[in-house]
């Protein structure tokens, strides 16, 4: 099989999206990657004056997804991966936070990975071939204050990809979702959208919070190239795993949360059986 595949990568303007695309153009693959703006395109397609080829895409243009995507296997197809990748951080307060900014949070991160997976999914399933990499989070497993849209979103992801991968695997198509812990991209930068403080009340619990993330931008312990160059391995491997964390904060994390998940079913395991009959 030919180890050289194309790769179809939502946001490769910049964080993980463009750390991905550099990264498998120099391993000798092809790239179409979507941008929102001409600048990106521009800079994306300099990469590589054959292999880089740049859409612009909202990933909530929903409309024009498909057709998008099939004028992409027309002319640049047949595309072997597809990455979901796209996306963005909502911080703010519970409380304090509009529903019309969770209903933004899900339509990009959500309903955006969605769209463009069922418009490549029935060329995938025709070809029997094919690997959806879905970029989620350890916020996908573990949560934090402040963050409950996100989160929301990722576990959502999560499911999403946990069952396609069931759904896929009889056509040897294979869904990985990928989940980062803190990595050095635009994310709790300029990508970041947060909710103004109007609580008082949660000015003890939160501002350290978000004086944190805030403090933490730029300095984050994740290297990008370094997230690529394993989504590369994941991407080559004849067995992928539907699951796989980047980062050792993902992996201490999640596994805290796992294992006080399972004590906690053991503790309380007499009352759930209790139900059944
Ligand atoms: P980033 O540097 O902000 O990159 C986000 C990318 O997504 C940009 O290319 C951005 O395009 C694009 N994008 C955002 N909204 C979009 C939309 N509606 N339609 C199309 N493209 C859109 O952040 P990143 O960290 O690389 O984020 C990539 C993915 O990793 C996200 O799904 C994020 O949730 C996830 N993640 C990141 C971390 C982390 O610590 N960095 C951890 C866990 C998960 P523009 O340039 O046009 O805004």
């Amino acid at each position: 099989m030919n180890s050289r595949k194309t790769l179809f990568i939502t946001g490769v303007s910049s964080g993980l999206g463009n750390a991905l695309a550099q990264e498998a153009l120099a391993a000798g693959h092809r790239v179409i990657g979507t941008v929102r703006s001409e600048a990106a395109l521009q800079a994306f397609q300099a990469l590589s004056a054959d292999r880089a080829h740049g859409v612009i895409l909202d990933v909530t243009d929903f409309t024009r997804i498909d057709s998008v995507v099939a004028a992409i296997e027309a002319s640049h197809g047949p595309v072997d991966v597809l990455v979901n990748n796209a996306g963005y951080g909502h911080e703010g307060i519970f409380e304090e936070s509009p529903l019309a900014q969770m209903r933004h949070q899900l339509e990009v991160n959500v309903f955006g990975a969605v769209a463009v997976t069922k418009a490549f999914v029935p060329y995938f399933r025709k070809r029997r071939a094919g690997h959806i990499l879905n970029i989620t989070s350890m916020g996908g497993t573990i949560t934090m204050p402040g963050i409950a849209y996100y989160c929301a979103s990722k576990f959502a992801l999560e499911g999403i990809s946990d069952t396609l991968s069931q759904e896929l695997r009889p056509f040897n198509i294979f869904v990985t979702a990928v989940a980062p812990g803190s990595f050095r991209t635009d994310w709790a930068g300029r990508s970041m959208q947060r909710t103004p403080r109007s609580i008082a009340d949660y000015d003890a619990s939160f501002d350290p919070v978000r004086k944190a993330r805030e403090e933490k931008n730029g300095k984050q312990l994740g290297n990008p190239q370094k997230a690529a160059q394993a989504m590369l391995q994941v991407i080559a491997s004849p067995t992928p795993p539907a699951h796989l964390l980047l980062g050792s904060d993902a992996l201490s994390l999640v596994r805290d949360k796992l294992n006080r998940a399972a004590s906690e079913i053991d503790q309380w395991e007499a009352l759930t059986r209790s139900t059944d009959g």
